[in-house]
């Protein structure tokens, strides 16, 4: 895995580091449903850095092009994913609460000195997906065969 990298996350931050990474699908093996693929290079950038108080933070930005199968229609539809997501790191477990109970919308991290971060993007790009992947409202309907049919055996049902 040529993207494989590992970083001590405070050492990242106080460096004021950036990382950026250039996936394919070959760089995200949990994105194996066949739900899911990946159809343009997916750009991902990890800066670390210091807020004005001091707190360290990891910043992530992934964007990209998805196709996702739709689950009214089941034919595949384009996604264009454009997250960005900030971490304040915690450099231990009490801090990590503290800062929870002040910023609640503020995600933490728990320092580590061995963060893979293709991992960490890779878990970031999989929340960032929707739950139920569907068209926009009045772009397809479901095909005939799976309305008159209630098969128990279809995954789908159960998810609306
Ligand atoms: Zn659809």
């Amino acid at each position: 895995m040529t993207n494989r990298i590992i970083i001590n996350t405070l050492d990242f931050t106080r460096k004021g580091k950036h990382q950026k990474f250039v996936l394919t699908r070959a760089d995200l093996p949990r994105l194996t449903d066949e739900a899911v693929l990946v159809n343009d290079e997916i750009e991902a950038n990890v800066y670390g850095d210091r807020e004005k108080d001091g707190k360290p933070f990891l910043d992530v930005d992934i964007s990209g092009g998805l196709k996702l199968t739709c689950q009214r229609c089941l034919d595949l539809y384009d996604f264009q994913i454009n997250y960005r997501s900030r971490f304040i790191i915690a450099k231990n477990e009490s801090q990590l609460g503290e800062v929870g109970e002040e910023e609640e919308a503020i995600n933490t991290i728990l320092a580590e000195t061995e963060l893979d971060l293709l991992n960490f993007i890779e878990e970031e790009l999989l929340l960032a997906l929707p739950m139920v992947p569907l068209h926009d409202e009045g772009v397809c309907v479901k095909p005939q065969v799976f309305v008159e049919t209630s098969d128990i055996t279809n995954p789908f049902i159960g998810l609306k």
